[in-house]
């Protein structure tokens, strides 16, 4: 079974499956970051709401850690978010 990596930019460390980054990465983000990182998961695990749009805000959630996370370790220019990446697939799918 593959190792799940930290998805922290240059991280190389493991992380559980139910985490996002791994420990260290986790606790170093500001409490707000992860306030609405749980929140916009649980929202789309109760899937109340248009599923599509919410796991969207999953993805803004995460690529705003990854940002902060990056630039606090001067990796900001390694940084590649996900989210415009999942608009324009979804836009050239909708056409
Ligand atoms: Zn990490």
């Amino acid at each position: 079974m593959p190792a799940i990596i930290c998805q922290a930019v240059g991280c190389a460390c493991t992380r559980r499956s139910s985490q996002f980054m791994c420990t260290d990465h986790w606790k170093r983000l500001p409490m707000p970051l992860r306030t609405q990182i749980n929140a916009c998961w649980r929202a789309w695990r109760r899937g109340e709401g248009e599923r599509d749009a919410l796991w969207l805000d999953c993805i803004e959630a995460w690529d705003e850690a990854k940002r902060w996370t990056a630039e606090g370790e001067g990796r900001l220019g390694q940084f590649v978010p996900d989210a415009p990446r999942i608009r324009a697939l979804r836009a050239a799918r909708a056409r």
